[in-house]
């Protein structure tokens, strides 16, 4: 596979494993030109993420906090006002957030309470935002209600591979997630679905977890890949460190498979020293969560967060809507230029 090759919605687990296993600089060299192929590779896709919902979810995945099943101590709270939520996104506007996550711990939205959150999506979007919701498995109508209220993402993770996934969750099934996916996308939104990983799946599960995304009709368009948070309490609390060379892999893998997403470097990252994370860019990785919160864990301040972009000489992607075909066109032909000039890449291997 090269930096040039087309789309694929074809790959076999083999390939997928014989590109985590590859020599790790060809690994990441490949990844890079990949990367360069589609986007800028000095910026990155700055979202915030708030929990409008939080705990006493009736579903029963091993890695979080918010399950009923698990006595973490976390304090549960009811759905959050809208006026809370809108001034809460007013507020990431200001820090420079182009994108609100909302995220509830439920299994499902009820009737009850989808009007309010239907709300919460109108207001968020007039304000200039793209707007994101991660609310459990949605049917088709739900899903239609949530489009037409002017949703651009929903969030629905694969977590694992199909094979590891029953070790995770019992409460639902991998088909119940690839359904909610289907209707998502049926109802005209963009998704975002990816997983964790350090879950005590083996390179083998993470080499299927991204078969199945990448063979999924249509790529999502972004791929949150998280490292997991080892919270007390939960069933995976004293499960074996990844190592987190494989951690980097799995993104620059999701790179190559997934050339036009945004991956995301998200749940996971306060662990994770400065050079992990600039090895994750590296790799690949264009989008994060940014802010205080990660729904109910900590993530690194935001100020840590400006440092390092400063470091890197990283700057926050602008909204899509904030160029023209025209503009972006004429961009990547002037970066393809500047990096064939510059001969930024000695590819050993080609030589
Ligand atoms: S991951 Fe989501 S669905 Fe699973 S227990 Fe947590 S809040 Fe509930």
């Amino acid at each position: 596979m090269t930096a040039s090759a087309s789309i694929r919605h074809d790959w076999t687990h083999q390939e997928v494993q014989d590109l985590l296993s590859k020599p790790f600089n060809d690994l990441i060299f490949e990844a890079q030109q990949v990367h360069r192929t589609h986007f800028n590779p000095n910026e990155v896709q700055v979202s915030t993420l708030l929990s409008i919902k939080t705990g006493a979810c009736p579903e029963d995945c091993m890695y979080c906090p918010q399950s009923g099943h698990y006595n973490t101590g976390l304090e549960k709270e009811k759905l959050m006002e809208v006026q809370k939520v809108l001034d809460e996104a007013k507020a990431a506007r200001e820090t420079g957030a182009t994108r609100f996550c909302m995220g509830a711990a439920w299994r499902s939205p009820t009737k009850k309470d989808l009007p309010y959150v239907l709300e919460m999506v109108r207001g968020v979007k007039e304000m200039g935002l793209e707007t994101c919701m991660t609310l459990g498995m949605l049917t088709e109508e739900q899903a239609t209600e949530l489009s037409e209220a002017g949703l651009d993402y929903y969030n629905h993770n694969l977590d694992t591979s199909e094979r590891y996934y029953n070790q995770i969750i019992t409460t639902r099934t991998y088909q119940d997630r690839l359904d909610t996916l289907e209707n998502v996308r049926n109802a005209g939104m963009k998704v975002c679905c990816g997983g964790i990983m350090g879950m005590g799946e083996d390179e083998a599960d993470r080499a299927g977890f991204l078969m199945e995304l990448a063979n999924l009709p249509e790529h999502p368009e972004s791929v949150p890949i998280n490292l997991l948070i080892k919270i007390p309490g939960t069933p995976l609390e004293n499960v074996e460190d990844l190592d987190p060379i494989e951690f980097v892999r799995t993104i620059a893998v999701a790179r190559i498979l997934m050339p036009k997403s945004h991956v995301r470097l998200s749940a996971g990252r306060e662990d994770m020293t400065d050079e992990m994370q600039a090895l994750c860019f590296m790799a690949g990785a264009n989008s994060i969560f940014y802010g205080d919160q990660l729904l109910t864990t900590d993530n690194p301040e935001a100020d840590a967060d400006r440092r390092l972009f400063e470091r890197l000489g990283i700057r926050p992607e602008p909204l899509a809507t904030d160029r023209s075909d025209e503009d972006e066109a004429a961009e990547l032909t002037e970066r393809v230029e500047q990096e064939r000039q510059s001969h930024l890449f000695y590819d050993a291997a080609n030589a």
